[in-house]
């Protein structure tokens, strides 16, 4: 593994950085990537000359102190304004050894090169004007993609559709504000009440595109974080069973992990190429000691904000336990009717509540896997139905979601002020917070601490 420096040490401009910007460990090609300053010297010192911009050559790198080999490399010379980072960038293929990176590293640290931070190399890229900063995070959420969904998500984002929604409102917010800014500099002319007209249309319009955009934004948080898929039901109905079925095959992206809680179980799953998170809420049932209250309380908290909940019944019980945990369903849950291989028991009693209740109900049996691949189907079919839009989401994180409904309540506060002429003042005022709050999620206007966060979750090297 590569050495890291504490956050914020190196995280300088004007420093030369380098990183592994393949995995580490042994391997057959090892990248070295270097940005900064000081790369065209590094390479000079390696014995990498008369290297021509963008075209890979091949040279013996040498230890400057002795002049003794230490790898035959391809070298990419990749020269700023025109690289990645927006400043002089290089590119090292060494042999995948740990022998081999370590002396080259040992050489760029002794030429003063740093170590870059994770996240570092995207960072100088925000800062240099290459990315804005959904592109950026776009940039993290193509490494951590695991399905197509994921990956076509990031990409789409890094190629700016994001950016691209959000500065449509941008630009007519900020038409909008000449607007009301041309009224409170001459506020002796008769302007105010033409204002509200010229103005107000084009505020309304896009506060209406915002609300619009809010309530399909879960679209684009659920592609990155996954599809809530919580399984409820009495104990014994069958939901381990069924866990392990949809999970098992080819579908399981990790083995289970424990969630939040012990009473959750919290497994992705690959569906249809979106990540689904599957999560087994064994523990709502009615606590039996305070103890347990607490992991019952998140179980069901889970299970009510799922994307969606199968209802796991035993139809084969004679008893209506499924009854107790039934409450937690919403409209257009799948009630699932298992056990169907053995005699009925409450199953037509728990078909006709779904029916009633707007649940779609699902015979099958775990034990002879009848019915289970018509289990998947609609589980699919609801994933797609969930995921697929036509526009790109307007959010695909709660960072961007947040923004957004701060900027449309701006709007809804500027409308109503843009009703009494003697407040167009106030009116411009929250315009102009409404197009700040968009201006965050783009890192045009930045606070220090929300880019920190963001680049945080970066792997060193990118
Ligand atoms: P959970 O408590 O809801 O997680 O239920 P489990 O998945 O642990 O299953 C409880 C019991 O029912 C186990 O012994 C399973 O083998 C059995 N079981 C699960 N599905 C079926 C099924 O379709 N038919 C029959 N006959 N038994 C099943």
């Amino acid at each position: 593994m590569s050495p890291t420096f504490p956050p914020g040490q190196a995280a300088k401009p004007g420093r030369t950085i380098f990183a592994l910007a393949t995995a580490p460990g042994r391997a057959a090609i090892a990248i070295l990537r270097l940005s900064g300053p000081g790369v065209a010297g590094a390479l000079a010192a390696l014995g990498a000359g008369g290297l021509k911009p963008r075209e890979a050559s091949l040279r013996t790198l040498k230890n400057p102190a002795d002049k003794a080999a230490l790898d035959q490399a391809m070298v990419l010379w990749l020269p700023g304004p025109a690289s990645v980072t927006g400043e002089d960038c290089a590119e090292l293929h060494l042999h995948g050894g740990h022998a081999v990176v370590d002396a080259v590293t040992q050489v760029l640290l002794r030429q003063g090169l740093w170590l870059a931070e994770p996240g570092e190399f995207t960072r100088r890229a925000f800062e240099n004007g290459k990315l804005d900063l959904s592109q950026a995070e776009a940039v993290a959420d193509l490494v951590d993609a695991e399905t197509e969904g994921q990956r076509r998500q990031a990409l789409a984002q890094l190629d700016g559709a994001l950016a691209k929604r959000h500065a449509v409102w941008r630009t007519g917010l900020i038409e909008a504000l000449a607007v009301l800014e041309a009224a409170v500099d001459f506020p002796d002319e008769d302007l105010p009440e033409s204002v509200a007209d010229e103005a107000a249309p084009t505020i309304a319009r896009i506060a209406g595109e915002l609300e619009a955009a809010l309530a399909d934004a879960a679209r684009g948080e659920r592609v990155r974080g996954g599809f809530r898929v919580a399984l409820i039901g009495a104990p014994n109905a069958g939901k381990s069973s069924l866990l392990n079925t949809l999970a098992g095959r080819d579908a399981a992206i990790v083995t289970a992990t424990p969630g939040t809680t012990r009473d959750v179980i919290e497994v992705p799953l690959n569906l249809v190429g979106f990540r689904i998170v599957l999560a087994d809420t064994a523990g709502v049932r009615a606590a039996v000691d305070p103890i347990e209250a607490e992991g019952v309380r998140r179980a069901r908290a889970w299970a009510e904000n799922a994307d969606l909940r199968l209802l796991v019944v035993d139809a084969s019980a004679r008893d209506q336990a499924w009854h107790e945990v039934a409450s937690l369903t919403k409209e257009g849950d799948f009630c699932l009717l298992n056990k169907a291989d053995l005699p009925r028991g409450t199953a037509a009693v728990a078909e006709a509540w779904a029916h009633g209740h707007g649940l779609t109900p699902l015979f099958l049996s775990l034990r002879t896997s009848a019915g289970v691949e018509a289990v998947k189907q609609a589980l699919s079919a609801a994933v797609i139905d969930a995921l697929s839009g036509a526009d790109f989401p307007a959010a695909t994180q709660e960072r961007h979601r947040r923004d957004l409904t701060e900027a449309r309540a701006h709007l809804v506060r500027a409308l109503h002020a843009l009703t009494k002429p003697a407040e167009v003042e106030l009116a411009a005022e929250d315009v102009r917070l409404a197009a700040r709050s968009l201006g965050r999620i783009s890192g045009q206007v930045g606070a220090e601490d929300v880019l920190d966060r963001v680049f945080a979750r970066f792997c060193i090297g990118k």
